[in-house]
C-alpha cells in the first residue's frame, strides 16, 4: 500500500513525505486507516516497526487544527518517549497549523503552565504529570477523541496503573483509545477490556 491511498490531508502527506518516508511498514499500512476510521485499536508491537508514527499519522489525519482544545492525548512510559514521540509528531506535522507539547515529570511546572495556556492540540507525556495538570485544571481533556497508550506493558510495569485510570475518568466517555504493546500482559488486557469497544487488533 502506499500513503497515497490513505488520502490523508495534503499537508499531513507533505509531512509524510518531508521527514523521509516513502511507504507505510506493515504497522502503518494495517492500522492507519482504522484509527482514523475511528476504531479502538490495539497493536501488538514492538519498537522499530514504525508504531509512533503510526498513531501520530491517526491523530493528525483526525483533529481539527482551527481548534485549540485538546484533541489528542498520548500517554507513554518514560519521559524520552513522551518527548521523542512529541518530536515526531511535531515533524509529520510541520506543515499543519498544529501545537504539541510533551507533558513530563522533572521540568518546570511553570513552563508546563505557560504551554497548555496558549492551547496544546496534541500532548504527548507521562502519566503522573499529566494527571497532575489535568487535576490542577490546567490540562482540559473534556474534548479529547482519542487516548494513545504507549508501550502500555512499560505503562503498567513502571506502576502508572491508578494514574492511567484516573485520568480515564477525565476523558470524555466516547474517547476513541489506542493501545501500543510488545506483549499483552495480563494488565493490558485488562485494560483493553475495560477501555475499548469492539477494538481492531493488530500483531506485527
Ligand atoms: P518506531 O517503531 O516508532 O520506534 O520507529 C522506528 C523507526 O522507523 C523510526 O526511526 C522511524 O522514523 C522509522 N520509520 C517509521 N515509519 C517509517 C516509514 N514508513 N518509512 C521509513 N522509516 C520509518
Amino acid at each position: 500500500s502506499t500513503f497515497e491511498c490513505m488520502k490523508l490531508k495534503p499537508d499531513l502527506l507533505k509531512g509524510i513525505y518531508s521527514y523521509g518516508f516513502e511507504a507505510p511498514s506493515a504497522i502503518q499500512s494495517r492500522a492507519i486507516m482504522q484509527i482514523i476510521n475511528g476504531r479502538d485499536t490495539i497493536a501488538q508491537a514492538q519498537s522499530g516497526t514504525g508504531k509512533t508514527a503510526t498513531f501520530s499519522i491517526g491523530i493528525l489525519q483526525v483533529i481539527e487544527s482551527k481548534s485549540k482544545e485538546c484533541q489528542a492525548l498520548i500517554l507513554s512510559p518514560t519521559r524520552e518517549l513522551a518527548v521523542q514521540i512529541q518530536g515526531v509528531v511535531k515533524h509529520l506535522g510541520n506543515y499543519m497549523n498544529i501545537q504539541t507539547h510533551a507533558c513530563i515529570g522533572g521540568t518546570q511546572l511553570g513552563e508546563d503552565l505557560k504551554k497548555l495556556k496558549q492551547g496544546q492540540q496534541i500532548v504527548s507525556g507521562t502519566p503522573g504529570r499529566v494527571l497532575d495538570m489535568v487535576k490542577r485544571r490546567n490540562l482540559n481533556i473534556r474534548n479529547v477523541k482519542m487516548l494513545i497508550l504507549d508501550e502500555a506493558d512499560e505503562l503498567f510495569l513502571k506502576g502508572f496503573k491508578d494514574q492511567i485510570y484516573e485520568i480515564y475518568k477525565f476523558l470524555p466517555s466516547n474517547v476513541q483509545i489506542v493501545i501500543v504493546s510488545a506483549t499483552m500482559s495480563r494488565e493490558v488486557l485488562e485494560l483493553t477490556n475495560k477501555f475499548t469497544t469492539d477494538p481492531v487488533k493488530i500483531l506485527v
